[in-house]
């Protein structure tokens, strides 16, 4: 087809679909090696899924990694716990690549980030895994210096802030918990909060020490509006151009009608996936998976659907097409649909279980999200594990928390009047609230913990490996992921499977080109984050091996499309 461009048309280098992690770094990228880049966002805020995420990213062997760590060892975890041929080349490319990635955003760009000292992977017993040093996270960043464009940043979910927008660090947490415990807990959370209600008072609508995925989208804007890449929000693209079998542009609906943009280097999509979209979760989720997204709900399979059209291909990996999470939810007193992905405060932590609706303990609730839901998914052919039951006390609750309830939460009222939480002065009422068998539920009680007294589960070991004690509490002995539930009253929430993002997308290569039905790239057209068939398969082994290739192959996307030869 030969496109004439309208009089309005402009032309760009490069245009991006999307403003998430893959997005916004192939933009930031694009724009460092001399490129004009163009960022089309449908939504009115920047950072998608990524800004209310951990923002952990995973790249072992980066410069930043301090722990001794070998690409040939990597290789051997990733070919462990991703026991698959589908996807091993840009798997390798990815441990190659992502340390080179880091590197060059950290000397061209605003984005910075630090090695979290601990992390271990998730199949942490797997060969050539490790516990320290392959996780990376951003730097904490101070939003003020994006001036008034702070208001583009996506916020963070409100159940992940405190006070209506202070957002807090990961290594913070524990001294939230032991503020009244502890003097220099106290002193700490003192400072923070001083500094928050500084940042208020000045006129700020919200805290502005950002940190996880908040500051990672936050130092990506910063980076684009640096290098004056334009950024249109609000913006609804309505079919990629194509001329000579390549991608040369797209046509947009703008207020004054449609509009034609020419891209010299061709298309970066990123649109973040299809989460949100109904017909694709239908195609390919699980029956009983399909209902409940912890993502920011944007992902509308746009991208996919853009590079179907030019005759792209979509093959599902072999483990399947979404990272999960077990998720609560509810309707809060604004009547807003609150879903509290469980991935890191809860289940690990001692004296908690999860029960299906016979009563019985069907996995070790201390393995990773991913796992815990693909446990549900299996057990669900057994017994009714959807929705399982978290069993806590109120020695736990008060803690720890529970899903969306803080810890040293005083009132329960709003969440047992939403439905939320179940509480009853018995293990036996509580059972009957259930609508699960008494008898049972107590017997699965009293295994766990007279297993709990002496640290040993001998159902499913839990705490029997570094990652789920890294997820439990140090300081409980004997085992940091089990004590008693003995203190009444006791309480309960539902769990479903949620998704943290999708992971079949467009079939694409080492560069990130999206391939088409003979396995050749389609000039001019490029995918990344999950908008690309992930690079794992549907696998989930690591924490930051979503967003880590997703940054990984825009900066792959934005280096293949500045150094080729369009002419
Ligand atoms: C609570 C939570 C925590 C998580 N923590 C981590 C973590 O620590 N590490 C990790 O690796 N993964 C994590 N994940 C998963 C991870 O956040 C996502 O997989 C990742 O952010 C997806 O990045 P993306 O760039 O593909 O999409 P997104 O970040 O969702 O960005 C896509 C953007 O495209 C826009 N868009 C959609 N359609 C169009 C269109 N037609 N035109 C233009 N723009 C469009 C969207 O509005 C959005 O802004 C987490 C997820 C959740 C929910």
């Amino acid at each position: 087809m030969m496109v004439t461009m309208d009089r309005k048309s402009t032309n760009m280098d490069l245009i991006v679909l999307g403003a998430g992690a893959g997005g916004m770094t192939a933009a930031a990228v694009a724009a460092a090696e001399g490129l004009k880049v163009l960022v089309l966002e449908k939504t009115a805020a920047v950072g998608g899924t990524t800004a209310i995420s951990g923002g952990m990213i995973w790249a072992p062997n980066s410069h930043l990694t301090k722990a001794p760590d070998s690409l040939e060892k990597a290789k051997t975890y990733l070919d462990a716990a991703v026991p698959s041929d589908a996807g091993r080349s840009q798997r390798r490319t990815y441990l190659e690549r992502a340390p080179e990635m880091i590197a060059y955003l950290e000397k061209n760009t605003s984005v910075k980030l630090q090695a979290v000292p601990i992390y271990p992977d998730y199949e942490v017993d797997a060969p050539g895994a490790s516990t320290h040093g392959r996780v990376l996270e951003p730097v904490c960043f101070d939003a003020r210096a994006l001036g008034s464009a702070f208001r583009m940043v996506r916020p963070p979910l409100p159940e992940f802030t405190l006070f209506s927008g202070m957002m807090i660090a990961r290594p913070d947490i524990v001294h939230f918990r032991n503020a009244f415990r502890s003097l220099p807990s106290s002193l700490r959370v003192a400072r923070l909060m001083a500094e928050y209600i500084g940042q208020r008072l000045a006129g700020k609508h919200r805290g502005t020490t950002l940190v996880l995925g908040n500051a990672l989208v936050a130092r990506l804007l910063k980076s684009l509006l640096d290098r004056g890449v334009e950024i249109r929000c609000r913006c609804e693209v309505k079919n990629l151009v194509v001329s000579n079998n390549r991608v040369i542009g797209v046509r947009v609906t703008t207020e004054g009608g449609e509009q034609t943009i020419a891209a010299r280097c061709g298309v970066v999509l990123a649109t973040g996936g299809f989460s949100a979209d109904i017909p694709l979760r239908e195609a390919y989720l699980p029956p009983q998976a399909r209902t409940l997204t912890a993502t920011a709900g944007v992902g509308t399979g746009d991208g996919l659907r853009y590079g179907l059209s030019v005759g792209a291909q979509i093959t599902p990996g072999p483990f399947g097409s979404a990272y999960w999470t077990p998720a609560s939810h509810y309707r809060d007193t604004n009547d807003r649909h609150v879903v509290f992905p469980h991935t890191v405060t809860d289940r690990a932590k001692p004296g908690l279980i999860a029960v299906n609706r016979d009563g019985r303990r069907f996995t070790n609730e201390a393995v990773s999200y991913h796992q815990f839901v693909t446990a549900m998914l299996r057990e669900n052919n057994v017994a009714n594990a959807i929705p399982a039951h978290l069993i806590c006390d109120k020695r736990f609750l008060w803690k720890y928390g529970l899903g969306a309830i803080r810890p040293m939460t005083l009132r329960l009222g709003r969440y047992k009047a939403a439905g939320y939480l179940k509480e009853a002065a018995t293990l036996h009422g509580l059972a009957d609230s259930l609508l699960i068998d008494a008898r049972t539920f107590e017997a699965t009680i009293d295994r766990y913990n007279g297993d709990a007294q002496v640290g040993k589960d001998t159902e499913f070991d839990r705490g029997g490996n570094v990652y789920q004690r890294f997820m439990g509490d140090a300081e409980n002995f004997p085992n940091p992921c089990m004590a008693p539930i003995e203190a009444p009253p006791f309480y309960s929430i539902a769990l479903y499977p949620a998704d943290l993002g999708t992971a079949t997308g467009l079939d694409s290569d080492d560069d990130a080109q999206v391939l088409n039905g003979t396995g050749q790239p389609i000039a001019g057209l490029y995918a990344c984050g999950n908008d690309m068939n992930a690079i794992m398969q549907g696998a989930y082994p690591s924490p930051g091996t979503t967003i880590g290739p997703a940054m990984t192959y825009g900066y792959l996307a934005a280096m293949h499309a500045a150094h080729t030869d369009t002419n």
